[in-house]
């Protein structure tokens, strides 16, 4: 079983191992020129096959194509991007359990995660979808003199820019809305990962969308992301990565005054008081830090505790943490696989020596995990004994780490939790309803979750605030971002207006 996904995965990919994997440009693949570069399986560590950094004429090919499918698509009936989005989600669906074992294979994520993302990959397409036959309705605003009324129409050729964390779904996340709204793409996967964003280009097209409104060009973040953010017929950019690259995006998107759109990082805390369901608590908290290897947005890197119960919880954490199955992501049983890259695992870590030098504990891991195999694997792991001062506090190591601090009340729970740059979700455990509401007001984060690991609701918004991004994701609030609003003033005839020069 383990085995055949595996096999099924590369067979998947062969096409694209025989030669370094290129572009999908115009409603085509094309190899082309760029420099290649390696692809690594994190369960192995082998080189997995090639991947091209685009040549500057490949992206401005990607763009130009992205350029000339605009108006058309622009103009396309809603109903019609409609059925085709439904399409797309549809030949997802068919072919969930392949773009699943993609996913293991080339992220590293683990196969009970995946074969999940992959139908939730679906569920984004056709959310969206539904939404594109209204999408450009806006709202009547009347006055006394004049009827406003507004309306949107999509803003342009975008740019996708997404991590290797979990990324066939982040993808379908920023370009279901995209192609809704009316936009044409051009999709930059990350390095590490390429080739399930291969496989969506091609279900799209094969689905019906036309030539050039869905393009995906591979590549380096500082040769290929950066020239795309800077080309002056890309008007806006939806990004989903560091913080750090955020801000350099920022700057290259200035000159072009690009519309930005971030999802960034995070350094997010659970916090449990001492009234809370605690056997909930700890299945929340170890889940939301250990699934999807540690490499997640929302996960929750911080455990605050309030002091009456910090030592009985942490407690029973650790004891989970110690049983967690790390293993093959191919394995159905396996709950934490690698990390990413070789990279990462050392900048993962190299915190085990932070968090030492800084005066904390390593309560449970904090090596390289042995019997799995010669990938990325590093054991779940659990710091205790750390304050708010330590890096291990506030930096996001974004690996299977987390940092438990404690806490004595509401006031100092706040505070410690708004004590870092980050913003992005935030998770509270307490079955006194007042203190649920205070402290979800109280807390510097996008997303609260009162009593709940994240549980994502489409409609809703999805985003962070402080070094933790710009703008929401979901519902409509996609839609403002992919779209122009146009507010039009029709008069009743019933004002003077003022004469001058009489
Ligand atoms: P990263 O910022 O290194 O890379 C993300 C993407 O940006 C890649 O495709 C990369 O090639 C590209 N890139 C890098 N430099 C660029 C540049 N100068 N110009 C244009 N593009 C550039 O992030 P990563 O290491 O791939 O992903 C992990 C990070 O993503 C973590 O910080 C994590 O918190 C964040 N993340 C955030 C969310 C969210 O919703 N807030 C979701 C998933 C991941």
């Amino acid at each position: 079983m383990t085995h055949a996904r595996r096999a099924s995965a590369l067979d998947t990919i062969s096409a694209y191992r025989e030669r370094p994997l290129g572009h999908f440009i115009d409603g085509q693949s094309v190899d082309g020129g760029g420099t290649p570069f390696d692809v690594f399986e994190p369960a192995t560590g082998d080189v997995l096959g090639q991947t091209r950094d685009a040549s500057e004429a490949e992206l401005n090919a990607a763009v130009a194509a992205a350029k000339a499918a605009f108006p058309a698509w622009a103009a396309t009936p809603g109903s019609k991007r409609k059925a085709i989005l439904h399409k797309v989600a549809d030949l997802i669906v068919e072919r969930a359990e392949e773009i699943a074992a993609v996913e293991c294979l080339d992220a590293g994520q683990c196969w009970r995660f995946m074969s999940k993302a992959a139908i939730r990959g679906a569920e984004n397409f056709r959310f969206f979808a539904d939404r594109a036959p209204d999408a450009a309705n806006g709202q009547a605003l009347p006055s006394a003199d004049h009827l406003n009324y507004t309306t949107r129409s999509p803003i342009g050729p975008v740019a996708v820019i997404t991590p290797w964390n979990t990324p066939f779904m982040l993808s379908t996340w920023k370009i279901a809305p995209a192609l809704a709204a009316g936009c044409t793409v051009v999709h930059k996967p990350a390095e590490w990962s390429p080739y399930s964003a291969r496989l969506l280009v091609e279900i799209a097209h094969e689905a019906g969308l036309p030539a050039g409104v869905f393009n995906a060009v591979n590549g380096l973040g500082e040769t290929t992301g950066k020239r795309l953010t800077e080309h002056p017929d890309i008007k806006a950019v939806a990004f989903v990565g560091e913080s750090k690259t955020g801000s350099a995006i920022m700057t290259q998107g200035a000159a072009t005054l690009k519309r930005v759109h971030f999802e960034l990082g995070g350094k997010n805390p659970v916090i449990v008081f001492d009234d809370a369901d605690l056997d909930k608590a700890v299945d929340a908290a170890v889940f939301m830090i250990y699934s999807l290897n540690g490499q997640r947005c929302t996960s929750s890197s911080r455990l605050l505790v309030q002091t009456t119960i910090y030592d009985s919880f942490v407690a029973k954490v650790a004891e989970r943490v110690k049983k967690l199955k790390v293993g093959d992501p191919f394995d159905p049983a396996s709950e934490v696989g690698p990390l990413i890259h070789q990279r990462h695992y050392d900048k993962v870590a190299s915190y085990m020596a932070v968090a030492k030098d800084g005066g904390a504990t390593i309560a449970a891991g904090g090596a390289r995990f042995e019997g799995a195999g010669d990938g990325y694997f590093f054991q779940p792991t659990l710091f205790t004994g750390a304050n708010q001062g330590m890096r291990i506090a506030q930096e996001e190591i974004f690996g299977p780490v987390l940092t438990a601090i404690p806490f004595e009340d509401e006031a100092d729970a706040i505070a410690k939790a708004n004590d870092v740059q980050y913003g992005l979700a935030a998770y509270l455990w307490t079955n006194d309803l007042g203190r649920g509401l205070r402290v979800a007001n109280a807390v510097e984060a996008g997303m609260v979750w009162v009593n709940s690991e994240n549980v994502r609701h489409l409609p809703t918004p999805f985003g962070g605030v402080k070094a933790s991004g710009i703008g929401r994701d979901g519902g409509d609030w996609s839609f403002d971002f992919y779209m122009e609003t146009k507010n039009v003033a029709l008069a009743y005839g019933t004002h003077s207006t003022p004469r001058l020069g009489l």
